[in-house]
């Protein structure tokens, strides 16, 4: 495993972008018209077959998440869609680098239609990354920014695909057309799977709010229940798109990770902070409102083996790991456990009243760290720290456990950190982040995905000098 995601899974990646390309050399329609033409040639056929991945990558395919992670997908996707526009927008540099006769791809008085769309998506694809890597800083609402975001990346898609498909140089065989037609079709597929089918789905399962009630402050809890039939199946710490009141093919769906226990199907509960626009309103929900489901989706769950768990979570990260407890209970599991969790105030700690039932009920020691102590506190003060974790798993058999975090970015670098450095392996180190947004901007294995997309990039620019000088 690199990562969280399996060799294999790379090595499918890899071969989708380079397959396509060698492919265009059998056959008839290949112009030797020195190293650099060809180079460009070929890095701009790899930059867009990682663009037609792109979306495979974030359709929601329930077994990829499941099997990847969500997370690790999320941060994979961003990393390669840095390099698939590196590579697009160096094809049309290096070719006029090369030769200057190239310019009139881009000459409206040649052919305005084309030179209109080639110069339309050398624009809107630094559009397509600086909204993405900066989008909080440009202010755009989530839901908004990814409509946008999937327009654009389908529209650069398409005439990605027209421009070579007229170009002709490499794809007159009509099978290679076919060929590159369906890496294509498969991409815009997955897009149509997401945003039509997914939902046509799902509004085949509805839910009825049952419940909304405070469980700290600024966090409700919010329970549904299947209008017929079991619910969701799901693995304790994985998370769903949840939708109130709204229809399934709504843009305002958002992940929440499922509180109850996995073992329970006649209702799921979520426990949701308000953070901003969407969220603020939950406590204000009526009951008995219509509600969709999407999932389950995550890779981290809880693990099956009973040698010990060490749960780290930090403010609203609560919600996985209390579905975790709650099923551990409720699968009659008798397992070592050690929950530390952070928050800023005493306010902010939900759940006080059965995390102490369910420390009663199973091998369970519940640590608490506030920042921000009230004055007869007897808990820990201050932040997770390494010291702290540290001190948990002082025991050689405790470095064999399982260690689940999820919480703030900050306090998942330090989690990640410490337990590796007290040589906890990275497969045993399970976690998830609240950002889809930022996927990828923190984070240990947001590195080993860095290192893991420089390696299969080296190998792509390696592969089109290969095709350059064949
Ligand atoms: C895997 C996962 C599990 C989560 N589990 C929980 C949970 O159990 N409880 C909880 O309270 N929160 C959870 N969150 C966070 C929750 O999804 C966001 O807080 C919520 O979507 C914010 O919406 P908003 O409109 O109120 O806030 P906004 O102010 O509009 O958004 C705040 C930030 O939340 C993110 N966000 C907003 N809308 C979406 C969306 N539709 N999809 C993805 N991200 C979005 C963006 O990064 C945005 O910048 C989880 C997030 C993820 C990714």
């Amino acid at each position: 495993m690199i990562v969280g995601l399996p060799l294999y899974a790379a090595g499918l990646y890899l071969t989708l972008t380079l397959v396509p390309l060698f492919v265009i050399l059998a056959g008839s329609g290949v112009q030797g018209r020195g190293f650099w033409v060809e180079f460009g040639v070929a890095i701009g056929f790899v930059g867009l077959a990682m663009l037609c991945l792109q979306s495979v990558l974030t359709a929601r395919y329930p077994r990829l998440s499941g099997a990847i992670g969500q997370d690790t997908m999320l941060q994979f996707h961003r990393q390669a869609g840095i390099v698939a526009f590196g590579f697009v927008l160096a094809h049309p540099v290096i070719l006029i680098a090369a030769d200057s006769s190239f310019w009139e791809f881009l000459d409206p008085r040649v052919n305005f239609l084309r030179a209109l769309f080639l110069v339309g998506v050398l624009f809107a694809l630094p559009l397509l990354i600086l909204t993405s890597l900066w989008r909080e800083t440009f202010r755009l609402p989530y839901q908004w920014w990814r409509l946008g975001h999937g327009i654009l990346a389908a529209l650069i898609l398409v005439i990605g695909l027209f421009h070579i498909m007229r170009v002709q140089t490499y794809l007159s065989d009509p099978w290679k057309q076919a060929l590159w037609l369906a890496m294509g079709t498969a991409s815009i597929a997955s897009i149509g799977y997401a945003r039509a089918i997914k939902p046509l789905r799902v509004r085949r399962f509805p839910y009825r709010v049952t419940q909304i009630e405070p469980v700290a402050e600024r966090i409700w809890s919010v329970r549904v229940e299947p209008e017929e039939g079991p619910g969701l199946s799901f693995r304790a710490g994985q998370f769903a798109f949840l939708t109130i009141a709204d229809s399934p093919f709504s843009l305002e769906q958002h992940p929440f990770s499922v509180a109850s226990s996995a073992r329970c199907d006649d209702h799921l509960e979520f426990a949701i902070k308000e953070l901003g626009d969407y969220t603020s309103t939950i406590g204000e929900l009526p009951t008995g409102q219509t509600a969709w489901v999407d999932g389950a989706y995550g890779s981290m769950h809880l693990p099956p083996d009973d040698s010990g768990l060490l749960l780290v979570a930090g403010g609203i990260g609560v919600t996985p790991i209390l579905s975790m407890l709650r099923t551990v209970r409720d699968e009659g599991r008798r397992v070592p456990i050690v929950f530390i969790y952070a928050a800023d105030r005493i306010d902010e700690l939900a759940y006080t009243a059965e995390l102490d039932a369910l420390a009663q009920e199973l091998d369970l020691t519940v640590v608490r760290v506030l920042a921000d102590p009230p004055p007869d506190w007897n808990g820990e003060v201050g932040f997770v720290t390494d010291d702290l974790i540290a001190n948990h798993l002082s025991t050689e058999a405790a470095k064999q456990w399982h260690a689940v975090t999820c919480g703030p970015p900050p306090m998942m670098e330090v989690v990640e950190r410490a337990l590796l450095a007290e040589g906890m392996p990275l497969g045993r180190i399970h976690s998830e982040r609240f950002d889809i947004g930022a996927a990828g901007a923190v984070g240990r294995r947001q590195a080993q995905v860095r290192r893991l997309v420089i390696g299969l990039s080296a190998v792509m620019v390696a592969a089109s000098a290969l095709f350059a000088s064949w």
